[in-house]
């Protein structure tokens, strides 16, 4: 039961109350807004720009760029409906608690969160505001299920995907989504509250130099652009994604990620949206349940960030704390991070990311597997450059996938199936029309070289104007030898645990 609040609003008192914007940037179905409305005071939506509360992870480039578009976006929408968001800048707990205590608010409002630092800046917030005899309620709103909602028959948490999706699916649906609230009122600033800030002087975007000229040209930010997005694939994607999912060249996938991170799309409308394309639109059953499964893969994600907090940065099998990394060589990191490996999905891969702030996931998995296999670098670097490059880097998506391919993860792809990037590239882009967009220099060469331009006989080159080593380079590693060192690797720390 929550503590009687001290200050209870009788009707038509302006006390306001409070809803803390985190990771659920929209209007329409978040749960903890819709129940702040409800209580018909005036409200103060708020968002707090915490870089300083202990354990805190700061945002990468790409995410702070997405997080500018998304604030301004979502201060349009709270306008729209009468609101206003005020932006602050701070440790969460220590401010939000500051502006309750002006404001005299009775009630705070928010979206549950999952990492061990958000959980413990909530719980401190929630200590403090209920002390002073707010009444603080939290909202599931970033998940279909919360972690702890989904249990083995031992009542611990699951470390295998397919049973943990089985029993996630057993549970009751969840409810559907809510509509947006049809009025608000914003509070006045109140007396003695926290500074505010323009969201300009947060100082998201990059200056010198503007990277950003391809995230612009892809990406609109935003509820709108996030239902946009879902429409759009629910007609083209989503009628093919089961048979297309895994091919970059094709486009089959929703691109909803950096949406779905952001919370301007809540998985329960996507979830709600790819069923009733089944009914109404007639996609095929087996594609819906295809695409509602990676959603799924996104909750075992956070299911596993919630019960093993250290996921970020700790081996989730303790047995990879022997594995011998070796110390990355600057110029192979380098050459991985511009998309230099002279493996053209590789490259490709990573241009893309450093273009337009995603990859296609197979590509991912490819370009994560030739880091920590081929060059065997510790995963943990390449999580960091991800960090800072994807506009998705989700606190347990990118995680949970670099453990996977990585092989230390929770029902991890196993360490010995080391992807050979010219294969992957042939089966993937039979046709090279992804590397082609991706690595121009390349765009010339017929079909049969495009995955492995250092074979083409050199009239072929010539032809195509690709000069290895000038316009493209030669593989930096041999891939059979790399999978036999990292096969090596591998059989130390089974020696090791045996
Ligand atoms: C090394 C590596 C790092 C990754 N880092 C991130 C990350 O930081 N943020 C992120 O959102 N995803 C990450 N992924 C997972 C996946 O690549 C992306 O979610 C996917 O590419 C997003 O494209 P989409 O929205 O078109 O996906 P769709 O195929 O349309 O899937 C719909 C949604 O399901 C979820 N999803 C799909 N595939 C996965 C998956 N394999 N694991 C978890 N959730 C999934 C995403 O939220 C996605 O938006 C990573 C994968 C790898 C291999």
């Amino acid at each position: 039961m929550p503590p009687k609040p001290e200050h209870d609003a009788p009707p038509g008192a302006s006390a306001p109350v409070i809803v803390w914007f985190r990771d659920d940037l929209r209007v329409s179905d978040n749960p903890a807004l819709s129940a702040a409305a409800e209580r018909g005071a005036p409200i103060l939506c708020i968002y707090v720009l915490d870089e300083e509360s202990p354990d805190i992870r700061p945002l990468g480039g790409a995410s702070r760029w997405w997080l500018h578009h998304s604030l301004a976006a979502l201060g349009h929408s709270l306008a729209a409906l009468g609101a206003r968001l005020d932006i602050l800048r701070g440790p969460g707990a220590e401010t939000i608690e500051s502006l309750a205590l002006a404001a005299k608010a009775p009630g705070a409002f928010w979206t549950r969160r999952y990492g061990r630092a958000e959980i413990e800046i909530d719980r401190r917030a929630k200590a403090a505001l209920s002390d002073q005899g707010i009444d603080v309620r939290s909202h599931k709103g970033q998940l279909l299920h919360e972690p702890w909602e989904v249990k083995t028959k031992t009542g611990d948490f699951f470390k295998v995907y397919s049973p943990f999706w089985r029993a996630a699916r057993a549970l009751p649906e969840p409810a559907a989504p809510l509509p947006a609230p049809k009025k608000l009122t914003a509070a006045p600033w109140p007396a003695g509250g926290p500074e505010r800030v323009p969201l300009e002087a947060l100082a998201l975007l990059p200056t010198r130099p503007d990277w950003a000229g391809g995230l612009r040209e892809t990406w609109t930010p935003g509820e709108a652009g996030a239902h946009e997005k879902l429409e759009g694939f629910l007609d083209d994607g989503l009628p093919r994604y089961a048979s297309g999912r895994d091919r970059p060249d094709v486009v089959a996938t929703s691109g909803l990620s950096p949406h779905l991170r952001f919370g301007e799309v809540s998985p329960r409308q996507v979830f709600y949206a790819a069923r009733h394309a089944e009914q109404a639109r007639g996609a095929p059953g087996r594609d819906v349940e295809k695409f509602i499964a990676e959603l799924g893969w996104r909750e075992f994600a956070y299911h596993l960030l919630y019960n093993a907090p250290d996921l970020t940065r700790k081996n989730f099998q303790p047995k990879f704390d022997a594995f011998p990394w070796l110390e990355p060589e600057p110029a192979m990191l380098a050459a991985w991070k511009k998309g230099r490996t002279g493996y053209p999905i590789v490259d490709a891969g990573m241009r893309e990311l450093w273009t337009t702030g995603v990859m296609h996931n197979r590509v991912r998995m490819i370009a994560a597997s030739f880091l920590v296999k081929d060059l065997l670098v510790d995963w943990r670097v390449g999580e960091d450059w991800f960090w800072d490059t994807l506009c998705d880097a989700d606190p347990a998506n990118n995680p949970a996938s670099w453990q996977w391919v990585a092989g230390s993860g929770a029902d991890a792809a196993p360490y010995f199936r080391v992807f050979n990037p010219t294969l992957q590239g042939r089966k993937f882009d039979p046709a090279g029309s992804y590397v082609r967009k991706h690595v121009v220099e390349l765009a010339e060469l017929p079909d049969t070289w495009i995955h492995e331009p250092w074979l083409a006989p050199e009239p072929v080159l010539r032809k195509a104007g690709v000069v290895l080593d000038q316009t493209y380079p030669r593989p930096i590693i041999d891939h059979a030898r790399a999978r036999d060192r990292a096969l090596a690797a591998l059989s130390s720390i089974r020696t090791d645990t045996a």
